[in-house]
């Protein structure tokens, strides 16, 4: 579903990613793991082209993200294309980014109406079943402020599957809540890994990870040290920077 093929990335002078190679296949819970400023999130953002990677190549469902290839020679998409492209990935960030003015239903419909053009009533149908799916049938009118920050989360979630992703992008979703409300965001995610859905996480949850995860990628300064079985990396970490991160993780 996602494949990386030495990837890199520079800002300017600083670079960030050097050369990152993996693959998430179909249905795969894939975990990125990593100290501050390692990367994790400039990967995600270029997954979905948020960011344009300086050498390499990056697909998601066999597409290259962001171009075309003709012969040897690549052309940049037209952002219509990239929309495009960006329409296939959902994602979930730290801060919850709702539209403060609209309710939790209003917020999981407003994709599928403005950017598909689908009616309202079809959109609200299925906001409102996304919404009852994350727990929050009975909040469908409330507004962000009048919701936990577990709630918001969850909406979040909502907000992106309604534009019925291949592909689920979460970087570091938890690490804003309050430690009570963790729980019900990963309980929704887990229900989400198990539904089968293809999902690149973010997160120091490492208990999750261990659960869920399929694998785990351990990644320092803009390389992939370390990769594999969650629970064999955790328990049995082969590199001396992958065991220094988890002593202080875990
Ligand atoms: P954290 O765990 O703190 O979220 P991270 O692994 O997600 O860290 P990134 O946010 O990907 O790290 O940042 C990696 C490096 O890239 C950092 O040094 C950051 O300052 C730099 N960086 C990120 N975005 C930009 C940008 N738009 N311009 C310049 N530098 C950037
Ligand atoms: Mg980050």
């Amino acid at each position: 579903m996602v494949k990386a093929e030495g990837v890199h990335k520079s800002f300017g002078h600083a670079h960030i990613l050097k050369g990152i190679d993996l693959e998430v296949a179909q249905g795969e819970v894939f975990c990125l793991v990593g100290p501050s400023g390692s990367g994790k999130s400039t990967f995600l953002r270029c997954i979905n082209h948020l960011e344009k990677i300086s050498a390499g190549r990056l697909w998601v469902d066999g597409h290259l993200v962001g171009y075309r290839q003709k012969g040897d020679k690549l052309y940049e998409l037209k952002e219509r294309e990239v929309a495009a492209q960006r329409r296939d990935i959902g994602m979930v960030f730290q801060r919850f980014n709702l539209f403060p003015h609209m309710t939790a239903l209003e917020n999981v419909m407003e994709a599928p109406v403005q950017v598909k053009g689908e009616t309202r009533a079809v959109a609200r149908e299925r906001a409102l079943k996304l919404l009852d799916r994350v727990g929050l049938g009975e909040r469908t009118g409330h507004y962000p402020a009048q919701l936990s920050g577990g709630q918001q989360q969850r909406v979040a979630i909502a907000r992106a599957l309604a534009m019925e992703p291949k592909l689920m992008l979460f970087d570091e979703p938890t690490s804003a809540l309050d430690p009570e409300l963790v729980g019900e965001v990963l309980d929704v995610m887990r229900d989400l890994a198990e539904d089968g859905m293809t999902m690149i996480v973010v997160t120091h949850e490492m208990g999750f990870a261990r659960e869920v995860g399929d694998s785990l990628v351990f990644m320092d300064d803009g390389v992939v040290v370390e990769s594999g079985h969650p629970r064999e990396v955790l328990t049995n970490p082969q590199h001396e920077r992958t065991k220094a991160f988890l002593s202080k993780v875990l």
